[in-house]
């Protein structure tokens, strides 16, 4: 027996009956066989696309044919080495973020860049080249990927990184799953000062105000994002806070170890007519309130900071089974005031149901070919799903395309192809490196089928 025989008969694999999957926002569903392998090299069929936590929200990780394969990255979770001298960090890509947090914050690291989320993996990290509070600070988590161990189509294991196959590198950080497996993750783990953040929380009257304060604010503060109400009617509408934040200094923190965050599980599946618009109204207006008590300079823990939806495990549920959408999009710094101030209007024009809205200050565009962040800001907005989504979509697309910007992969279901050609640019050079490596389109996804047109 070789060795690659005795792997393969003895690691554990299982492969799941077909289940009914979907991404974080509920939508669209669809039927898949789960196989998951602890070596991911060898879970079988082979070229299937991977899924690590399912939390991108829209078909990203859903396979573009019905009851298709899908490898499921969670059981690889390995941490392989860590150099204290370096920060590098090298682990399986299915080894969630919470996991590295748990081991390292108490030890005097952090991860360079995270999303809103701590329920993620290495691997879908990569794969939508992930930005968060800091973007304009650290850029996107693929500037600090030194290396990514990558099964390719042909089943061949390429290492690359900055220096060595660097094309491969560039498409696959952000290439949501469509240039092959990442098999492994090494990435600069950054030192801090002490475990605790110190935010600055500031309230705002309208967009323009908020838009100019988190500009300002990013030129002092490593982490910034804003919150606006974009469901109450003017003089309301577009209200909001702004949340600033920097590793505490020692002198500055308390000297024992935030406590793990105390976290509530929703029991069920909303029925869909449980969250009304009228409700997500009074809790903005609670949550401005809320936010005008706490002005002002305070210590907190880092979960709260990055991740305060995980405080409500599976909060996705509260949109009922029909789910929701997050539209993200970005507007370039360039392009001034107007163009959001066209996005805004058309919101309210159209008295979209954005039940959540999250600003941020996007910095410099990284490498990853389709990485989504540019200079400019972006725009996250939850809307329960209807028969109005798509036009809501449409829409917002419009002016997106008018005005230069760009939406995020990783959060999209409902940007039709020809809205993506227009304001993707870079599509064809990362077209052209996928079938490179892949020139029977083996990776795809029901991402991949809608916007680029692949066959399911
Ligand atoms: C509450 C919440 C807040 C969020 N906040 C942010 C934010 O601030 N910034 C941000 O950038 N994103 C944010 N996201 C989106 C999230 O970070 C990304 O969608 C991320 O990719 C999810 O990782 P995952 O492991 O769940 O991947 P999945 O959702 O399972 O997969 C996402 C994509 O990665 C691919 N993939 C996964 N693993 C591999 C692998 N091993 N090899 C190849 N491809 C792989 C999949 O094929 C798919 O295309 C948020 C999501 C949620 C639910």
């Amino acid at each position: 027996m070789t060795t690659e025989e005795l792997r393969q008969a003895t690691s554990p694999q299982w492969c799941s009956p077909p289940v009914l999957v979907a991404g974080w926002g509920r939508f669209p569903v669809c039927e898949a066989r789960l196989c998951a392998n602890e070596d991911l090299g060898l879970v079988t069929p082979h070229g299937s696309l991977s899924r690590g936590l399912g939390r991108s929200y829209g078909d990203a990780a859903l396979p573009a044919k019905r009851g298709d394969a899908l490898t499921s990255t969670v059981l690889a979770d390995r941490l392989l080495s860590f150099d204290p001298e370096t920060g590098i960090l090298r682990a399986e890509a299915g080894c969630p973020l919470w996991r590295i947090i748990e081991l390292f914050l108490p030890r005097g690291w952090f991860p360079p860049v995270t999303p809103g989320t701590k329920f993620v993996t290495l691997g879908g990290m990569v794969a939508a080249d992930v930005h968060g509070k800091m973007h304009h600070s650290q850029g996107t988590f693929g500037q600090h990927v030194t290396s990514v161990l990558l099964e390719v189509a042909d089943g061949r294991r390429i290492e690359c990184s900055p220096e060595h196959e660097t094309e491969l590198f560039d498409a696959t950080l952000g290439g949501m799953g469509l240039t092959g497996h990442i098999l492994e993750v090494a990435f600069r783990m950054q030192r801090i000062p002490s475990p605790w953040i110190l935010e600055e929380v500031e309230t705002f009257p309208n967009v323009p105000a908020l838009l100019s304060a988190l500009h300002q604010a990013g030129q002092h503060w490593p982490f910034t994002v804003a919150w606006a109400d974009l469901l109450n009617p003017p003089p309301l509408f577009g209200r909001g806070a702004l949340m600033k934040g920097r590793w505490a200094l020692p002198h500055e923190a308390p000297s024992r170890l935030p406590q793990p965050p105390k976290s509530m599980k929703l029991p069920a599946v909303f029925p869909n007519w449980f969250l009304q618009p009228w409700m997500i109204r009074w809790f903005n207006r609670v949550y401005f309130y809320r936010a005008q008590r706490v002005r002002g300079r305070r210590v907190v823990d880092p979960e709260s900071f990055f991740y305060p939806l995980d405080a409500v495990l599976d909060w996705n549920r509260v949109y009922g089974p029909r789910g929701f959408t997050q539209y993200q999009c970005v507007l370039p710094a360039e392009q001034g005031l107007e163009a959001h101030q066209r996005l805004l209007d058309r919101l309210l024009e159209l008295q979209a149901p954005v039940f959540l809205a999250v600003i941020k200050d996007c910095g410099q565009e990284g490498r990853g070919i389709l990485s989504f962040p540019r200079p400019g800001i972006s725009y996250a907005l939850d809307m329960p799903l209807s028969n109005r989504t798509q036009q809501i979509v449409d829409d917002l697309n419009d002016i997106v395309v008018k005005g230069g910007g760009r939406i995020y992969l990783a959060k999209d279901a409902l940007t039709r192809p020809e809205h993506f050609r227009s304001m993707e640019p870079r599509l064809e050079r990362f077209l052209t490196v996928r079938r490179k490596w892949d020139p029977t389109l083996r990776f795809r996804s029901a991402l991949s089928a809608r916007l680029f047109g692949d066959d399911p």
